[in-house]
């Protein structure tokens, strides 16, 4: 038995919230011992925003309750879960994963959407949704199937009935690609390949697509802004200004945001314009470009991990090595959107790299020029807020308890996110 099975298997066995996994004929409630309170006791909190010394958090049912110093909140029925040496923070938020894509080190992205049969992507994507979990990561912002038709619809069905431990999650289902954009690519001009995207283009089509995919479940539309579809396979632009402010509307109207992937200036320029909420990736942004975003109020999720995931899998050896142009790059333009004042979420492409190692984002976040505590905004209040989470990013009486404590103060040693003691999501222990 390997030590993730084992772990399933003692979570499945503590579980106090038994609704969770409620067996037919069984009531559907909590049986959670007293009046189902917690007292939740660690060094100290970060609530989302500031930290504070020897606070303590109650919940009640799958809210939290109380937040405050430790004398002011009664302890009275609750049973006390003392995290000495730990530091409380909300359930962290994943900005950008692909719950149904694994490590392309592993197997490449083309022979996953073309090879890999349906079934066997989403039997791997319920382990990655425990391991995500598992990491401290109670929400994720899921940003495409990736040939894989609507399966996050499921997936997600199979978190919230209890099916299966996982984050809470945003998806987008199948995404949005401009035809004869996207990949995969390189096949004979005579056969129609199966796409990692919906493709759609001009009013009536994108019109039916976005209401197609909001139909079906998706929670924000996805586009491709650019893609490597140029004279020399580099990135350019791909839907125009017109059909992304198309887009947006008829996902506005039902009050969905756009996300737009974008790496070259211009596709960011035309998400910027079209009235996306968040640019993905941003590699090659500009002064200019990161200026427009801070003026239009666009989120950049910065995905560093996956980009140095990817060139360590072209053979870059990381930390022996200097780094490559492209990694340097990101440097460059990643500090220059941190000094044009654009709002940073926090997402890693995971699934480029391996689920459960969702905090590796947050660690370069910090090697890249951001403060810890900066960081721990991002992954929780602004990922929130960005994402139009009302309910979850903070740690405020009302909330979901969603609810994630680790060893040491990640505000100091941002690592400390990998060292996971206990995992809280709506009132239910997954980790303890
Ligand atoms: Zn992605």
């Amino acid at each position: 038995m390997t030590l993730s099975r084992l772990i399933f298997v003692c979570v499945l066995l503590s579980q106090p919230c038994s609704f969770l996994f409620s067996q037919p004929g069984k009531p559907n409630t909590s049986t959670r011992n007293g009046s189902g309170d917690y007292l939740l006791r660690p060094d100290r909190i970060f609530d989302g925003e500031t930290f504070h010394e020897g606070w303590v958090v109650r919940v009640k049912g799958d809210k939290i309750d109380v937040v405050g110093p430790s004398n002011t909140v009664s302890t009275d029925g609750a049973e006390i879960v003392d995290l000495k040496g730990a530091t409380l923070l909300p359930g962290l938020i994943e900005g950008h994963s692909h719950l149904l894509l694994h490590p392309y080190n592993e197997t490449t992205w083309d022979d996953q959407v073309l090879k890999e049969a349906r079934s066997l992507r989403v039997a791997r994507a319920t382990v990655h949704a425990q391991k995500t979990l598992m990491a401290g990561f109670t929400t994720v912002r899921d940003l495409g199937t990736e040939g894989a038709d609507y399966d996050d619809v499921g997936l997600k069905q199979a978190i919230n009935q209890g099916i299966i431990p996982g984050p809470r999650m945003v998806i987008v289902t199948r995404a949005l690609i401009a035809t004869g954009s996207y990949a995969p690519k390189g096949f004979s001009p005579d056969i129609d390949v199966p796409q990692g995207a919906e493709e759609a283009d001009g009013q009536d089509a994108l019109v039916k697509a976005v209401r197609r995919q909001i139909g079906k479940g998706a929670d924000a539309i996805k586009i491709y802004a650019d893609y490597r579809w140029g004279l020399m396979a580099e990135a350019q632009p791909t839907y125009t200004v017109d059909e992304i402010k198309l887009i947006a509307e008829v996902a506005a109207s039902s009050g969905r945001a756009v996300v737009a992937h974008a790496s070259t200036a211009e596709g960011m320029r035309r998400a910027i314009l079209g009235g996306c909420k968040t640019v993905e990736h941003g590699d090659a942004g500009t002064p200019e470009i990161f200026a427009l975003m801070k003026q239009h109020n666009t989120a950049l999720c910065p995905t560093l991990a996956a980009g140095d995931a990817v060139s360590q899998y072209r053979g870059w050896k990381k930390g022996v090595e200097p780094e490559p142009e492209r990694i340097k790059q990101k440097r460059v333009t990643f500090k220059q959107a941190l000094d044009a004042g654009v709002t940073i979420c926090a997402g890693g492409d995971v699934g480029v790299f391996s689920h459960g190692d969702n905090a590796r984002e947050l660690i370069m976040m910090v090697d890249y020029g951001m403060k810890p505590s900066d960081v721990l905004r991002s992954v929780t209040s602004i990922n929130a807020d960005t994402f139009q989470l009302k309910d979850r990013g903070r740690i405020k009486p009302g909330l979901l308890a969603d609810l994630v404590a680790v060893e040491g103060d990640p505000g100091k040693t941002i690592a400390d996110l990998q060292r996971v003691r206990v995992v809280m999501k709506g009132g239910c222990f997954y980790k303890r």
